[in-house]
């Protein structure tokens, strides 16, 4: 198997300790390695000494997706689509959220009560939890969204073939499997963004606090991701939020070839 995925974390102090010439997006180098974990949220110590309570501003499916790659470039091609195929269905639970922004916060970005979203998770973890399902409720908001027929990433055959049959993918099937769920992803994001044009705000930049809110209920302990110390963002192929991704037409062959080799 391969080693478990690690998320290098930037410490934000560090950041603020250069001076703003030599401040950017990979400046100063992440100093905290963290095992990819269920939660957003983390406690750190960086090579420094300094102490970070923080959440990640990442999906679940972004890092799912990177672990998918870390997998192929590691020539583990079962682990690397299974990945990308359970990428895709946290993609659709990413996008019900988003979708359903407008009955989580009004246009001030203010929660619309405080039992809106326990009231949410509870409907999710019982009626919303299995992936047909949410397969379905993602396709019928889309719809009244848009008006059209959302245009799906068949992964059934190889998905299938390989989570249930054993079968041994070549690289050159999870290559291109990753690719068919990176493009069908990629659509949907740039979508997203262009209706959010001239909105107070961007959906896609609220959803993980409402991931991170319902992750806190089903530990039993509301946590609003104000309390929790500040946004942090691992920089990741996928990103959601980002038009340099949904825009841009860098493939995971290319990716995996500007990785340092480990
Ligand atoms: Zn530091």
């Amino acid at each position: 198997m391969p080693d478990s995925m690690k998320l290098a974390i930037p410490c934000s102090s560090c950041f603020y300790l250069l001076p703003d010439s030599q401040r950017g997006l990979n400046a100063p180098r992440p100093t905290y390695l963290r095992e990819l974990g269920n939660t957003s949220l983390y406690d750190m110590t960086c090579d420094r000494g300094h102490q970070q309570r923080g959440w990640l501003a990442n999906h679940k499916f972004e890092i799912l997706f990177e672990s998918g790659i870390k997998a192929l470039k590691d020539e583990y091609y079962r682990e690397a689509v299974t990945s990308f195929a359970v990428a895709l269905e946290r993609f659709y639970e990413f996008s019900i959220i988003l979708l359903l922004m407008d009955n989580f916060f009004d246009e001030n970005q203010r929660l619309r009560g405080l039992d809106v979203l326990p009231k949410f998770g509870k409907f999710w973890s019982k009626t919303l939890k299995f992936s047909e399902r949410q397969l379905g409720a993602f396709c019928s908001l889309y719809i009244s969204e848009f008006g059209q027929i959302p245009l799906l990433f068949d992964d059934s055959e190889l998905r299938n073939k390989v989570i249930h049959a054993g079968y041994i993918p070549t690289l050159n099937e999870a290559l291109v499997f990753g690719e068919g769920v990176n493009k069908s992803i990629k659509q949907f994001c740039k979508k997203y963004d262009e209706k959010d044009v001239g909105r107070p705000y961007k959906r896609a930049t609220y959803v993980q606090r409402v991931s991170i809110a319902l992750d806190g209920l089903k530990l039993k302990s509301p946590l609003i991701t104000a309390d929790y110390g500040h946004m942090t963002k691992v920089s990741l192929f996928v990103d959601a939020t980002v038009d340099s991704y949904f825009n841009g037409s860098i493939t995971i062959a290319d990716y995996i070839a500007s990785m340092p080799t480990s």
